[in-house]
């Protein structure tokens, strides 16, 4: 993660300027990327966006040079939104995620207010996931036809990158960091990731850490989800994590998350935002999609990039409208994409009132 150079956004210049690539996709990828550039032309700053064509009609006759130019981008910029793609022959999301090697995905996962949900706690928590191995890396195979296998992978890097974020965002949250994993099962495999995660924590003496039985932790994150801030796990608990978590808030379509890839020394070097959900082609084209995950993703890149005000500004923006009943039609209001998208802008001119100047 950056260094949080520039917090300082009552003093920030008019002139200073934020470049960021910015790749296009299908279905309601024009209408997110319209609502992230309403909201980029309130901030008192000048954003570049870089764009790249990542559509299926350009990736039909020519994938290739549609991530070649998403690699140089990114490579130039550091920094990218992304917004859904459609998978025919082969997933974007994993094609960007091989080349630009990201290894560690961050899913905030944070209660909104107003959206229904049977779950009655408040959940405020940072899923810290390796993006690779597992046993996602391997297809598996059958053996005869009563049985299967497939092989499981831990490495000692991406673990090491994992921590290491998790831990710089539980310094900076002033909070604990669990790490969750099967340790007492899978012994080698988890075993190896809470011994990278323990090295890692003995140089933070200042953040607390315990491992914890993924099984176990579920449980708990239901019966005590306030008791959770950042949690740090391999590959697929991390996945699973995810979605059980958003079920918890009542919707596996309003988040964001942010792929990252590291250097030597387990800074980040590469960065990607994109908001959680699909391509929605039943109501492309429309104006009336939800733009809440892909401004939740705008929100997480501006704070990546050290606007850590604005970012969190965004971020509670998006929550103010929706909990004030401001929504789009998904859930229940009658606001379209644009709609939504001043009212998220209000709210955060009326956040910022007093430390900026919109
Ligand atoms: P994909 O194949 O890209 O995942 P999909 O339609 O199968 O596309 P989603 O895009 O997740 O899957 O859409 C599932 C449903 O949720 C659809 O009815 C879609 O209209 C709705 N939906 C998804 N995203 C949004 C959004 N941002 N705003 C409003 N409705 C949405």
């Amino acid at each position: 993660m950056r260094g949080d150079s520039r917090l300082r956004t009552t003093e920030m210049s008019p002139a200073e300027t934020l470049d960021l690539a910015e790749f296009h996709g299908d279905g309601i990828s024009a209408e997110l990327s319209e609502a992230v550039h309403h909201v980029a032309a309130q901030l008192p700053m000048e954003v570049h966006f870089h764009p790249v064509d990542l559509s299926i009609e350009r990736r039909r006759t020519d994938a290739e040079g549609s991530y070649q130019d998403a690699e140089a981008a990114i490579r130039k910029l550091g920094v990218a939104i992304k917004y859904p793609t459609t998978t025919e022959l082969e997933s974007p999301n994993k094609v960007l995620r091989d080349r630009f090697d990201f290894t560690v995905i961050h899913r905030p996962v944070q209660t909104i207010p107003g959206v229904p949900t049977r779950y009655a706690g408040k959940v405020d928590i940072h899923i810290v996931r390796i993006a690779v191995g597992g046993t996602y890396e391997d297809a598996g195979r059958r053996i005869g036809t009563e049985a299967a296998v497939s092989v499981r992978v831990i490495e000692r890097r991406p673990s090491f990158e994992a921590s290491k974020f998790a831990f710089d965002l539980a310094r900076k949250l002033k909070c604990d960091v669990v790490s969750a994993s099967k340790y007492t099962i899978q012994r080698a495999t988890d075993g190896l990731f809470e011994e990278v995660a323990e090295e890692v924590a003995a140089t933070y003496p200042d953040v607390q850490h315990h491992a914890e039985l993924f099984d176990a932790l579920l449980a708990k994150l239901i019966m005590e989800s306030e008791a959770y801030k950042v949690i740090v796990t391999p590959n697929e608990y991390g996945d699973f994590l995810s979605d059980a978590a958003c079920g918890m808030i009542g919707s596996i379509g309003l988040g964001a998350s942010a792929s990252y890839s590291f250097d030597r020394d387990g800074r980040v070097k590469l960065a990607m935002f994109d908001p959680a959900g699909g391509t929605a082609p039943d109501i492309a084209g429309q104006g009336i999609c939800n733009p809440a995950a892909a401004l939740l993703a705008f929100g997480m890149l501006l704070e990546h990039q050290g606007y850590r005000a604005l970012g969190g500004a965004l971020n509670d923006a998006v929550r103010d409208a929706i909990s004030a009943g401001n929504t789009t039609g998904d859930l229940g209001g009658s606001l379209n994409t644009m709609g939504f998208t001043q009212e998220v802008c209000l709210a955060m001119k009326a956040r910022l009132t007093g430390s900026v100047n919109l």
